[in-house]
């Protein structure tokens, strides 16, 4: 099943047959992992957000653009095709019909995620993609705004968390192999990006007023995906 969608169509707040649940927090919470296992769990769609944003830096990193730019990101952005689709192996990210999927996930897009994620003209483009995609869809979505911004009506809301050593750990054991990042160098990162992500002017990352807080720091996988898969049926039932 596709869960594509392009950047232009309808814009819309949530139907009243969809059936959202939102999923922040911050870098290494292990938010990634456990949405993707609970919309499995659940048979819902899985939407990572964080690619979208990714996937607009790395197309201001290809372009040359300046990542505080206003004018030349909101030109990248009106023509720009991104869309996610989920494949046997996970979501893939598109954009200008080009697999990025594979290009994404390094230390530096990630902090170029960071800087066009505070830039308006972003977040109003991708703001507008994410309602598009929880359509009429039983999804689960995972960022840093869902619950605040994106879907403020959402059926159910978590905010997962965890100490910043905790975290970097996790991400450093991620990285192993692939990238030569010390312990200490994914911490520093992770504190840079946690500060730009928590303290920009439009949608900060916060947990939302009527979002379960969930310290995942002492527990597995599994618990967090069971606690939150639990919450939800709980919701589910007529
Ligand atoms: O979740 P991930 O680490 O892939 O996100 C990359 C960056 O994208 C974050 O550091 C954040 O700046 C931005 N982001 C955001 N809002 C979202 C999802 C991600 O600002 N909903």
């Amino acid at each position: 099943m596709t869960i594509s969608c392009r950047s232009a169509g309808r814009d819309g707040a949530m139907e009243t047959d969809a059936f959202i649940v939102t999923i922040d927090g911050p870098a290494g919470s292990g938010k990634t992992t456990v949405s993707r296992l609970v919309a499995e769990k659940m048979g819902f769609d899985y939407v990572d957000t964080g690619a979208l944003y990714r996937g607009v830096a790395y197309a201001a990193v290809r372009e040359k653009i300046d990542l505080d730019d206003d004018d030349a990101l909101g030109r990248m952005c009106r023509t720009l095709d991104i869309r996610l689709d989920r494949q046997m192996d996970g979501l893939h990210l598109f954009v200008n019909e080009a697999d990025v999927s594979g290009n994404i996930r390094t230390p530096e897009i990630a902090m170029a995620a960071s800087a066009v994620s505070a830039r308006p003209v972003v977040r109003q483009f991708l703001l507008q993609l994410q309602r598009r995609l929880g359509h009429q869809r039983k999804a689960v979505f995972e960022g840093r705004d869902m619950g605040t911004v994106v879907f403020p009506d959402a059926a159910v809301k978590f905010f997962l968390d965890a100490d910043v050593k905790v975290r970097a750990r996790r991400r450093h054991r991620e990285l192993a192999g692939a990238r030569h990042m010390t312990l200490d160098q994914v911490e520093q990162e992770m504190k840079r990006r946690d500060h730009n992500d928590s303290t920009r002017d439009v949608a900060p990352m916060k947990v939302a007023d009527d979002a379960i807080y969930v310290d995942t720091a002492e527990m597995s996988v599994d618990d967090v995906v069971e606690l939150i898969s639990n919450r939800v049926a709980e919701y589910l039932q007529p």
